[in-house]
C-alpha cells in the first residue's frame, strides 16, 4: 500500500536545520502594515522588507533547496517541501517573489535553456529579481488561448504589442513570464513564450488598477514595440500553449514544493477566527457561546482538516500520476473556504463589520472586511472556480466535455 512520503534522514536532519534557524532568525514585525499576501504587494518599503526576509531564507538554504547548484539553488531531494512546512509552520512573512518561485522558476527550469536557467534562477530564488505573469489579457482570462499581444519576428528579436491586464506585482518586477501570439493562423499553435523585460525597458508602460478594497495589488502592462532578444523565448515556437500549461500547474497546486512557504496558513486564519468569536459580542455573551456561530465554526474547521488531508494525499505517489487532480482540488477548496471564512468574521464582526483597516476601532485592525473583499480575487485568480469545476469535471473525472 502507498504511504505518504517519510522523511529520510538526510531530510530530517535539514528540517532540524529550519526549526532551528527560523527559531533563531523570525523577523521582527514591521513598522508598517503588510498586505495579505505577496501579490498585493503596494509599496517600496513593503517590497524591501519582504525581499530581505526571502534573501535570508534563501542564505540559509531554506529557498531553492531542490534546484540543481549550478542555477543557484541547494541540490536536495525533497527538501523544499520539508522547508515549505517549516516555514508554514513558523508562520513566517511570505516570500514575495511568489510567482518568480511558484511559476517562472520551475518552468524555466522544465523548458528553459541552459543559459536561461543560468541566467534567470539565482537572482529569482535570491529575490533580487522580481518576476510577474503576464498571461491574461482583456478578452483572453478564461479563454487564454485568445492572446492577442503580438510578438514579430525581427532578426535575432521579437518585436511586441500588446495589452495585458490584472498583472500581479508588474510594478515591482524585472521580468514578466510572457505569452504572446507569434501566429495567427492557429489559435493554440499560434502562441509562444518569453521571458519579457519590465522595469525600466523602452516600450513598456505599468499602471497601477485600484480594487474594490482601495488598493492596488495588480496593474495593466501597456506594450509598444517592445524589443525581445529570440535567446528569451522559452521552447520553440509555436510551443507557448504547452509551457504556459505548465505554468498553470504549478500556479493551481505547485507552490509547496516550489518553496512559496510561509504566511498565514489556514489553520491560523482559523484560529483567529475562533478568538474574534470568543472577543465580539452577541446578545450580551460573546459570540463563541452562540450555538450557530460555534456550528458554523464546526463546519469551517471540518473543512480546513478536510484540506489538510488532501495536501498530505498530494504526497502519497500512487494518488498523483495525473498531476492536476490534487492542486486543482486544493485551489478550488481553498479560495472557495477561505471566503467563507472571512464572511463569517464579517457576520461575526456586524456592525463593527463596517469600519475598515485604518480605522483604530476596527476589530482586529480591519482584516476581516479587508480579507472578505480581497477573498473573491483568490476565487478568479489563477482560473475561476467555474472554470476549475470544468477542468476537474471534464479532465480528472472523464465527464462529457460542456459546450
Ligand atoms: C487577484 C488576481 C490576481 C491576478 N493576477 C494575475 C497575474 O498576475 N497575471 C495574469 O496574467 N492574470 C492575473 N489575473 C487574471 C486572472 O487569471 C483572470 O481574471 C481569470 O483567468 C479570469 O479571467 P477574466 O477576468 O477575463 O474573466 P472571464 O474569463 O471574462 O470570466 C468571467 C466570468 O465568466 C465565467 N466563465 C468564463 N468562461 C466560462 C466557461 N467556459 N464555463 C463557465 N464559466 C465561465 C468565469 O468563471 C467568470 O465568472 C489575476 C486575477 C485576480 C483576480
Amino acid at each position: 500500500m502507498s504511504r505518504s512520503r517519510p522523511d529520510t534522514p538526510e531530510q530530517a536532519e535539514f528540517r532540524e536545520h529550519c526549526r532551528l534557524w527560523l527559531q533563531a532568525n523570525r523577523p521582527p514585525a514591521p513598522e508598517f502594515r503588510l498586505p495579505q499576501n505577496a501579490v498585493e504587494v503596494m509599496t517600496r518599503e513593503q517590497l524591501s522588507y519582504l525581499q530581505d526576509w526571502q534573501n535570508k531564507c534563501y542564505r540559509a538554504g531554506l529557498v531553492g533547496a531542490d534546484y540543481p547548484k549550478e542555477y543557484g539553488g541547494g541540490g536536495g531531494k525533497g527538501f523544499q517541501r520539508v522547508a515549505a512546512q517549516e516555514l508554514a509552520r513558523a508562520s513566517t512573512p511570505y516570500m514575495v517573489n511568489v510567482i518568480g518561485l511558484s511559476m517562472a522558476g520551475p518552468t524555466i527550469l522544465e523548458h528553459g535553456t541552459e543559459e536561461q536557467k543560468r541566467r534567470y534562477l539565482p537572482a529569482l530564488l535570491s529575490g533580487e529579481e522580481i518576476w510577474c505573469q503576464g498571461f491574461s489579457e482583456p478578452n483572453a482570462g478564461s479563454d487564454l488561448a485568445n492572446v492577442q499581444t503580438f510578438a514579430e519576428r525581427d532578426g535575432d528579436n521579437w518585436i511586441v504589442n500588446g495589452h495585458k491586464v490584472w498583472i500581479s506585482l508588474a510594478r515591482f518586477a524585472t521580468w514578466m513570464i510572457l505569452l504572446a501570439r507569434t501566429s495567427r493562423e492557429h489559435k493554440h499553435g499560434g502562441l509562444t513564450y518569453f521571458i519579457a523585460p519590465v522595469a525600466g525597458a523602452d516600450g513598456v508602460t505599468v499602471r497601477p488598477l485600484i480594487k474594490m478594497t482601495g488598493e492596488d495589488g495588480f496593474n495593466e502592462v501597456l506594450m509598444e514595440d517592445v524589443v525581445i532578444p529570440d535567446r528569451q523565448r522559452v521552447d520553440e515556437v509555436g510551443s507557448g500553449w504547452k509551457v504556459a500549461m505548465t505554468t498553470l500547474l504549478y500556479e493551481r497546486g505547485g507552490a509547496e514544493n516550489a518553496g512559496t512557504g510561509g504566511g498565514e496558513t489556514l489553520d491560523d486564519r482559523l484560529q483567529s477566527l475562533i478568538a474574534l468569536a470568543k472577543r465580539m459580542p452577541r446578545n450580551g455573551r460573546p459570540a463563541w457561546d452562540d450555538s450557530v456561530v460555534r456550528n458554523e465554526i464546526a463546519k469551517l474547521a471540518i473543512r480546513v482538516e478536510g484540506l489538510r488531508q488532501t495536501a498530505r494525499r498530494g504526497r502519497v505517489d500512487a494518488l498523483i500520476e495525473d498531476p492536476m487532480r490534487i492542486p486543482l482540488q486544493a485551489k478550488l477548496l481553498a479560495s472557495e473556504l477561505m471566503q467563507d471564512l472571512a464572511a463569517l468574521a464579517v457576520d461575526i464582526e456586524g456592525a463593527s463589520a463596517s469600519l475598515y483597516v485604518g480605522d483604530e476601532r476596527a476589530p482586529d485592525g480591519g482584516r476581516w472586511p479587508l480579507a472578505y473583499l480581497n477573498s473573491y480575487g483568490f476565487t478568479i485568480a489563477a482560473g475561476s472556480s467555474e472554470i476549475q469545476r470544468n477542468i476537474l469535471g471534464e479532465r480528472v473525472l472523464g465527464l462529457p466535455k460542456s459546450k
